[in-house]
């Protein structure tokens, strides 16, 4: 599946992605990888626990500031050059951007790796402004390639074994070449090559943004970063309002585990500081730089149930471990950021309603919060926006029914202790090895796919009762 209908409903998009076998090899070829070289890169470096309680209170304390944060990152870019915007939506940050490439006189943007401006789905709009958007990360010109959007934060086409890589190369570049890597790398970066030199526009994310130095900060592993903001005229930034960090002794503390995070990297390759326009005699940078700031519903947040959401820092590490995303990739979630800390981001993005179905595509197993190197409690926050979904009568009346039901029994201990006198005599046809391998009608849906533990022949209150009368005085 290339992209997702979302019309269809989550089930059937997540069973299609499952019944894909090309999906599937590319999936636990790449994730399996990611989980190993994490592993690896944090038993190497005893410091990083430590580094993560520190980066997670970095992150707090700068929410609590953030206005004061984000005013002094202003003031340190104009300063040293370069032109801030700020947008509240997506569609603002759209229209700077195009205003930006209008007064430039841009026909092409090069572009490097960026969620955020795929959350803005700025390469549409550029399109239909006559700007031609040409994404340099290699990945992401996969994808474009393939007319289809990112399936993960970092790896967007993950989704793809390099023998479709290759066949695409050969339906779109007429170019017939090995499923090689190093050869699809080459084949790219000669195609990519001159695009750098005309463009007009170079259009990055941003990684971080320091705000006592107004420095901005890209972290890359291919070197286009540094193409995409050295080449063109004229360099925009488009930055989530979170991204913002104090100080540069704060970055360290981020740089030192994010990439151990993504793909087990000490470093990434490149690190690149950004500091204003080319300055007079300097022989290389765009004669403008702009910064634009978005908003996107991330302030609400910051006094929401989904604040802690704002720590991340899109490294990838919870879809790697994520048992749902390993099993249905990042297209079936059918937005933008997808994966477990996904849910939470297109919550706070287009409404706990956009994700009525989302907020349950998780086991709850807690693997994401242990691989997060923010410790962001993802699954708390997951159940938290189960019970919005629930509250603001989201979700669907059956289900609502059941779960206040449900909620009653557990809260009454003679009505849940007749219940499970009651489920212990209806198991009775359904038990087979002390399980329940499937259950009728509607009850079916939890027994399609796993087997229930059948209700025990005693419950834990009747056991202790016993225990108490046999134990000695
Ligand atoms: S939630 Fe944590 S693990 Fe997931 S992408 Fe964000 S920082 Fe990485």
């Amino acid at each position: 599946m290339s992209q997702a209908d979302l019309s269809v409903p989550f089930r059937q998009r997540a069973g299609s992605a499952m019944k894909d076998a090309f999906l599937q090899e590319a999936l636990t070829i790449a994730t399996t990888k990611f989980i190993g070289l994490r592993r690896e890169a944090f038993g190497d470096f005893p410091e990083g626990e430590k580094l993560r309680d520190v980066a997670r209170e970095i992150k707090e304390a700068t929410l609590q500031h953030l206005d004061r944060y984000l005013e002094q990152l202003i003031d340190n870019v104009e300063r040293l050059g370069g032109k801030v915007h700020f947008a509240s939506t997506a569609a603002e940050a759209r229209g700077v951007i195009l205003e930006i490439g209008r007064r430039a006189g841009a026909r092409m943007a090069v572009k490097s790796k960026s969620m955020a401006t795929e959350e803005i789905h700025l390469n549409e709009a550029l399109e239909q402004a006559g700007i031609t958007p040409v994404e340099t990360d290699l990945g992401e010109y996969i994808i474009q390639l393939a007319h289809e959007r990112p399936s993960h934060i970092i790896a967007p086409a993950i989704h793809k074994t390099k023998g479709q890589v290759a066949d695409l190369f050969a339906k779109e570049l007429r170019r017939t070449v090995a499923a090689d890597p190093e050869v699809l790398t080459k084949i790219a970066r000669g195609e990519l090559r001159e695009k750098f030199l005309q463009a007009d526009l170079g259009i990055t994310g941003a990684n971080f943004a320091i705000a006592d130095t107004g420095t901005i900060v890209l972290v890359t592993n291919e070197g286009n970063g540094r193409m995409v903001t050295s080449l063109p005229r004229v360099h925009v930034a488009v930055m989530g309002v979170e991204k913002v960090v104090p100080s540069m002794t704060d970055l360290m503390v981020f740089l030192a585990i994010l990439a151990k995070s993504a793909t087990g990297q000490k470093l990434s390759v490149y690190t690149t500081f950004v500091q204003g326009p080319r300055r007079a005699g300097e022989l290389e940078g765009p004669e403008e730089l702009h910064l634009v700031l978005l908003d996107n519903g991330r302030i609400n947040q910051l006094a929401g149930p989904l604040r802690e959401a704002l720590y991340c820092l899109r490294c990838g590490a919870c879809l790697n471990v994520c048992p749902v995303y390993r099993q249905i990739g990042g297209h079936a979630y059918g937005h933008t950021y997808p994966g477990p800390i996904g849910i939470l981001l297109t919550a706070m993005l287009s409404g706990p309603a956009s994700v009525k179905e989302l907020a349950h595509a998780s086991s709850l197993c807690g693997a994401c919060a242990e691989a997060c190197p923010v410790r962001i409690d993802i699954p708390r926050m997951l159940i938290e926006l189960r019970r919005e979904v629930d509250e603001t009568k989201i979700a669907p009346r059956t289900e609502r029914a059941v779960f206040k039901a449900f909620g009653r029994l557990l809260t009454r201990p003679v009505l849940y202790r007749l219940a499970a006198r009651i489920a212990r005599l209806l198991q009775r046809p359904f038990v087979r090895d002390g399980a329940i391998r499937s259950l009728p009608l509607f009850f079916g849906d939890w027994t399609r796919t796993r087997d229930l533990p059948a209700v025990a022949p005693r419950t834990f209150h009747e056991r202790w009762k016993e225990l108490a009368r046999e134990a000695p005085p």
